[in-house]
């Protein structure tokens, strides 16, 4: 029997387009921050519907500098989900704040809008910072009456509308990230999006420590042509690959529910009607999420715990749908360049894992 090559949980999704526009990048000889950046946040400004997009050169260096720009400082504290990457608690940590976990929603793994309410109430934050956690965008409602600036973290579901509303636009401000595997890939790099002018301009002008008085809280938080460059070719891509991944979502939910079976020993995510597909992940119902992953590395099959709990002591046991979140729920491979066959043998091999059919009946 051959062994086939073994699906990887992330495959970047790029052709001559990319390695063209990155060739033209470097003959330029702008290969710091310059022309192709102003081109993408002028691209930004377009797809939010904001009036400005700044570059720089992370998605924590964007909640940062966005936290900064708001006024957050020691003493201060941020209300952010309790289920998040730990950039997040980073960026409100490295302004002196505190960040405060507020648990998540079990239907689409994001920041609960009644109990922010209640904890803006209690500990008079000065920001708030809302994910769009794996593209289902956060409080398809709106958040207006928080009365605290929402900062909205689109890295998961840029490049979608939700009533009508750009997402990005729809808040004080927004933070992007553009870490190779996310919806708009460049290799490193992020955004802040605000129609604020003076928010915009302490971005434009913290990013950058040159030619400025000596301050501990200005680093070098500037992208390269290099990297807006690779940007630009993924966001022209981007139509085309949220369609490929939504078909994608709409076959695992078909091959995962097929069969007659008392019980799915998993819960599949809402097909939510505004969301975009950027993780396709099950929540196990009575297995833990790291067993899954690790029988599923046995069949040659990468997925993965998508979020790592970087929660100590009480947060952990106040945020039970969160903790909940880190324990239970895999992440399945989801990339345009996915193939049937390839997906095939994940479903195959969750459906044998997880007990749903039993070992030997793999095609
Ligand atoms: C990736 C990511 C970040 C961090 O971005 P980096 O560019 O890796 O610093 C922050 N928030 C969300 C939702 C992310 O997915």
């Amino acid at each position: 029997m051959d062994h086939p090559q073994a699906v990887p949980h992330n495959r970047l999704t790029f052709d001559e387009s990319e390695v063209e526009a990155v060739a033209n990048a470097v003959r330029s000889g702008f290969w710091a921050c310059g022309p192709q950046v102003a081109r993408l946040e002028r691209t930004l400004e377009e797809m939010a519907g904001v009036k400005y997009a700044v570059c720089v050169a992370s998605g924590l260096s964007a909640l940062r500098l966005a936290l900064l720009g708001l006024g957050v400082r020691p003493s201060d504290s941020v209300l952010i989900p309790a289920y998040c990457c730990v950039a997040l608690p980073n960026s409100v940590l490295a302004c002196g704040a505190r960040p405060i976990p507020v648990d998540v929603s079990p239907n689409d793994w994001n920041m609960d809008l009644d109990k922010c309410r209640s904890t803006a109430v209690e500990s008079k934050p000065r920001a708030i910072i809302a994910v769009s956690t794996f593209g289902a965008p956060v409080w398809p409602e709106g958040a207006g009456d928080c009365k605290v600036p929402v900062i909205e973290d689109c890295s998961h579901a840029m490049g979608i509308e939700v009533n009508g509303l750009a997402l990005g636009g729809r808040t004080h401000a927004a933070a992007l990230s553009f870490y190779a595997t996310k919806l708009i890939g460049a290799g490193e790099g992020g955004a802040v999006l605000s129609n604020s002018y003076e928010l915009a301009q302490f971005v434009r002008k913290w990013r950058n420590y040159a030619d400025q008085p000596p301050n501990g809280s200005r680093m070098n938080d500037k992208m390269t042509d290099i990297e807006a460059t690779l940007a630009l070719a993924q966001i022209a891509r981007l139509p085309g690959s949220l369609a490929a991944r939504r078909e994608f979502a709409t076959r695992y939910a078909e091959l995962l529910t097929a069969g007659s079976r008392p019980e799915h020993p998993f819960r599949l995510p809402d097909a939510l009607q505004h969301r975009v597909w950027y993780r396709y992940t099950v929540e196990m119902k009575h297995m833990a999420a790291d067993e899954v992953v690790e029988g599923l590395a046995k069949h040659g099959i990468h997925a993965a715990q998508p979020v790592a709990d970087w929660r100590a002591g009480d947060d952990a046991t106040s945020c039970p749908t969160a903790d909940r979140a880190y324990r239970k729920l895999v992440s399945l491979p989801l990339y345009p360049t996915l193939t049937h066959a390839e997906q095939n043998r994940v479903v195959d091999a969750l459906l044998t894992v997880s007990g749903a059919h039993p070992e030997g009946s793999l095609s």
